[in-house]
């Protein structure tokens, strides 16, 4: 509510990608943040917020805020000015590059920033260190997905319709994805959905809060995503559910996957993913009955070996019922970062540029030049993968990085691996506003500014371009990380290339470096997001309202036919063995995002959960002689950790969850997968075999 002395500024959540419509209290008399007002009018959570949103204000005026630069001397950081921080910087990018070469340095973006900052990441790489190894935590995040989409669809925009339509959507099919607890605003869709009648399926092996609402709960075994889709989609091409119009005209590959789903019988696939078979009958019926449905996941079905896969046998499901493209229908993604969805468009991926162009296509690499007003000789080449790059510190290939906004020591998997990676490396900066673990490992911190200091846009799940507004000038000597970048670039002596005064600058020539690629921006203006509620992509001319619905006539491929994604199931990277016989998950709680370094310094939300947990169902306590409460110690392939036992009996009784939001010797990512896709090069987070023993 409006109070007497203060403003509202209208502007959305720092947190996951709802990137839900709040109002920032500010009081008139000093200008500090003091609160946090839902916004009734926004589409997406209509005047609701989560716990960690209504809290986010909380960090901006935080004792813990990093206020000046810091340099690392004799194993301790001391204030420094940022000439200090800058001549070291520059002195060491450029002994390194000249040393080892350019690709020597490393840049680790992130994706909890505006689409401005991630933009000029990727810029800040190839032409102001002219490095190839660039890439980001989305790579943990949304790849698989990306992955998937770009197979069967032939874009990678998350979501095929806006998400006011679920309210007329008939059947709602989630997997992997616990909606209730990590995007909390949306599941009023599902609940208000239900009570006019419509269906909820739920694929997760954890019966979590989503799982409890469903009308079927799939309890699968972690790992066998694509089993159970393809099992999926036998039942409904065995008993008529096909829509044979839409496929004909509009879907590559239908004969292909009736063939290779033949032995997918409600039997085999129960065999596989360990769901009863009446469950797996009840679910296909109920989706294909459905006039309007709509498949959504998350990372529950992504962060695996196979992510890309499945992605794509999810999909299966939509497109030969014939639902993308049409009103209140369609399939969607959960992107977890706020911009995890615009952060991947604009070319801090190790093999894309602007607007998802490829590194490897001439006329890309021409055209960015142009726009960057470089040579095309100078574009270094495609790089790896994110957890590659930091391995690749192993080899001396990578001898020094820049981390952007990301926590890479909390959220890599094989963390300790990781850990030795950074300790590894002759120089370290890290840009953050708070000390995360990986700043610890830091030669230079620089201080950012928080969402509400810096102004920008973000675009969000449903593929929606939105304005973050400004709310307060920066604390201390903060800066904005575009302001940075652009003044490391100078002393990089590329200053010509990065001359901005504002973040609207960096939009407008991203909206030009998009013009014509797949995510095209180009028609998107500051002033036609306020006027229109956000503006979807592709937008390609001024003149353009926007594509809130996308693949209504045809799909962005070669013949304009969607792909159907015909792939067998396969195992999970590492299987149960007699030495590790359980199955170890992990995942997010409510009152967390991602690593952690924000939501572990907020009051409220750390006296809800203060620390990670180990779940598991009574029966499997029992093989362990274990009790609520006491400690287990869990043990993988890579490393051991201890963990206090939680008891639960909405979970299978094979698998033990984690949330993964602690670092260091709290950080259940010391145990976890670095096996990866052979697409997206995602890790498999979800799954990996484990030992329990009482400690
Ligand atoms: Fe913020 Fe996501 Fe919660 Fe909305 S649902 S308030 S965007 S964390």
């Amino acid at each position: 509510l409006h109070r007497k002395g203060e403003s509202f500024i209208p502007t959305h959540c720092s947190y996951c990608g709802m990137q839900c419509g709040m109002n920032i209290r500010v009081d008139d008399a000093t200008g500090n943040v003091v609160g946090i007002e839902p916004r009734y009018e926004w589409p997406v959570n209509q005047g609701r917020l989560c716990p960690k949103g209504v809290t986010a204000y909380q960090q901006v005026e935080h004792p813990d805020r990093i206020l000046r630069p810091l340099i690392k001397r004799n194993g301790k950081f001391i204030e420094a000015s940022w000439e200090e921080a800058y001549d070291l910087i520059e002195r060491k990018f450029k002994e390194i590059a000249t040393k080892y070469g350019k690709d020597a340095l490393g840049v680790y973006g992130g994706v909890s920033m505006t689409n401005e900052k991630c933009y000029l990441v990727g810029k800040y790489a190839r032409v102001a260190l002219g490095t190839k190894h660039i890439d980001y935590n989305g790579r943990y995040c949304m790849s698989s997905a990306a992955g998937g989409f770009n197979a069967t669809l032939g874009m990678d925009r998350g979501s095929t319709l806006p998400w006011p339509d679920l309210l007329h959507s008939d059947c709602f099919f989630l997997a992997g994805s616990n909606t209730a607890e990590c995007h909390p605003t949306s599941i009023t869709w599902f609940w208000r959905g239900r009570d006019r009648g419509a269906k909820l399926i739920v694929a997760d092996p954890r019966e979590t809060p989503t799982a409890r609402i469903a009308d079927v709960h799939l309890d699968l075994k972690p790992g066998t995503d694509s089993a159970l889709a393809n099992g999926i989609a036998h039942i409904l091409i065995k008993e008529g559910y096909v829509d044979n119009e839409y496929v004909a005209q509009r879907v590559n590959g239908f004969e292909d996957l009736e063939k290779m789903v033949e032995r997918f019988t409600p039997e085999y696939t129960s065999r596989l993913t360990g769901v009863a078979q009446e469950k797996i009958i009840k679910a296909a019926h109920m989706y294909g009955e459905a006039e309007k449905s709509v498949v959504m996941f998350a990372r529950g079905v992504e962060q695996q070996r196979k992510g890309v896969d499945n992605v794509g046998s999810y999909t299966n499901l939509a497109l030969i019922r014939g639902q993308i493209g049409k009103f209140a229908s369609g399939v969607a993604t959960f992107t977890g970062q706020g911009n995890g969805q615009g952060g991947r468009e604009h070319g801090q991926k190790a093999d894309l540029l602007p607007g998802y162009r490829k590194l490897t296509e001439p006329k890309a690499v021409q055209y960015i030049s142009q726009v960057w007003g470089i040579d095309p000789a100078e574009m270094p080449g495609p790089g790896v993968s994110a957890y590659e790059m930091l391995d690749s510190i192993h080899q001396g290939t990578v001898r020094a990085m820049h981390v952007i906004c990301s926590n890479p020591a909390v959220s890599s998997p094989n963390a300790q691996h990781v850990w030795k990676a950074l300790e590894k490396l002759e120089f370290l900066v890290v840009n953050d506003f708070f000390l995360s673990e990986t700043a610890e490992f830091a030669d230079v911190v620089l201080p950012t500014t928080t969402w509400a200091e810096d102004e920008g846009t973000t675009t969000n799940t449903e593929g929606r371009v939105i304005k973050i507004n400004q709310i307060r000038k920066p604390a201390g000597e903060s800066k904005p990380d575009w302001q940075i970048l652009s003044e490391i670039a100078a002393r990089m002596d590329r200053g010509k290339h990065f001359e901005y005064e504002n973040a609207e600058q960096i939009f407008n020539e991203l909206r030009v470096a998009s013009k014509g690629g797949k995510a095209d921006y180009y028609g998107i203006t500051y002033e036609k997001i306020e006027k229109q509620q956000g503006v979807f992509w592709p937008c390609p001319d001024l003149d353009h309202p926007g594509t809130p619905y996308v693949y209504q006539d045809s799909f962005p491929t070669p013949d304009g036919k969607a792909n159907l994604r015909v792939v067998d199931w396969q195992e999970a990277g590492e299987i149960q063995s007699k030495e590790f016989p359980e199955i170890l998950t992990t995942g997010r709680v409510v009152f967390h995002y991602l690593s952690g370094n924000q939501t572990r310094r907020i009051d409220f939300l750390m006296e809800k959960c203060p620390e990670p947990y180990a779940e598991m169902h009574p029966e499997m306590a029992s093989k362990y002689n274990l009790q609520d409460g006491e400690e287990v110690e869990l043990e993988t392939r890579r490393a051991k950790m201890k963990l206090k036992v939680r008891l639960t009996k909405a979970i299978r009784k094979d698998t033990v969850f984690v949330p993964y939001h602690w670092g260091k010797e709290l950080s259940i990512n010391q145990l976890t997968n670095p096996c990866l896709d052979p697409v997206s090069r995602m890790p498999e987070f979800k799954v990996c075999a484990v030992r329990l023993r009482k400690s």
